[in-house]
């Protein structure tokens, strides 16, 4: 495993494997990894003769100086858990990556008006900035996300578009803890009373699945009314979606696949997860 800091370095290594026409696969990460991260890595290991992670907690993408600065980094170990999984990490200064300003406006339409769109301003476009500049250094052959941020990843489907770009975006699964919560780099912000009751909001996802309507009216208001028994748990957000087009949607029989999308509040640490209703 090569670790690597220079966007130059970065185009120096990839050029000699381009040049062999190996096929390259990328896992962008904001680092402290943990398994989540690490089922993309085995994923992309298994499907690609180079595989490549980025570490960067982007700048561009916060739209919360505070949630900035109190995001974990973890530099050190998260090189020994990649180590079996990936031959180059980038993991480059923020000076490095914003050598050019960030002035690329994206504009993802309506995917952007939901969900994390209004409640995180500036989030999808910094996402966009630092993929897209990414995909056009690494030029990946396929790039690996998670259906954890399942609104990010729909969008960079959507930039690979936008950008004209021959990658194959892989969604992959959540990996959970045991007792059913997502697994995030911001859970270590959470105290063990937070993290025993943040698993309650998978626990109330998976009911709200088995209620028998259609109705996403009252789905949500069964999940709102849930998560405002615990307390420590605040609600921001709950939405039940097309899949595909993420815009609301009144009935389940309305959309081929329907997704309910939470972010959620467990202290001052906010959570995200979702949940497949067909
Ligand atoms: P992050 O470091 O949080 O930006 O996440 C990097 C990638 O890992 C993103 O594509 C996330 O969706 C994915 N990811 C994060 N947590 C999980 C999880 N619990 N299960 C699956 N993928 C995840």
């Amino acid at each position: 495993m090569v670790l690597i800091q220079t966007v130059e370095e970065l185009r120096d290594a990839l050029f000699r494997i381009k040049s062999v026409g190996k096929s390259i696969g990328l896992v962008p990460t904001m680092g402290a990894l943990h398994e989540g991260h690490l089922s993309l890595m085995r994923q992309a290991r298994k499907e690609n003769q180079v595989t490549v992670c980025s570490i960067f907690v982007n700048p561009t993408q916060f739209n919360n100086q505070e949630d900035l600065e109190k995001y974990p980094r973890t530099l050190d170990k998260d090189l020994e858990l990649v180590e079996p999984y990936i031959d180059f990490v980038f993991a480059p200064t923020a000076e490095e990556v914003y050598r050019e300003p960030a002035t690329e406006k994206y504009d993802f339409g309506a995917l952007e008006q939901v969900m994390e769109g209004p409640a995180r301003p500036g989030h999808f476009n910094g996402v966009g900035i630092i993929v897209g500049r990414l995909f056009k250094w690494i030029e990946p052959d396929k790039a690996y996300f998670g259906e954890k941020d399942y609104q990010q990843l729909i969008i960079i489907k959507n930039l690979v578009k936008q950008l004209n770009m021959d990658i194959q975006i892989v969604g992959c699964p959540i990996v959970r803890e045991a007792s059913g919560l997502a697994l995030s780099s911001r859970n270590q912000r959470l105290s063990e009373e937070e993290r025993q009751k943040a698993a309650n909001i998978y626990r109330i996802l998976k009911e709200s699945t088995l209620l028998a309507t259609p109705n996403t009216e009252e789905i949500k208001h069964f999940v709102e009314m849930e998560i405002n028994k615990i307390d420590i748990l605040r609600l921001e957000y709950y939405e039940i979606s097309d899949a595909e087009t993420l815009q609301p949607i009144r009935n389940l029989n309305e959309a081929k696949m329907a997704i309910g999308c939470i972010a959620v509040y467990a202290g001052d640490v906010r959570l995200i997860d979702n949940i497949r209703y067909k």
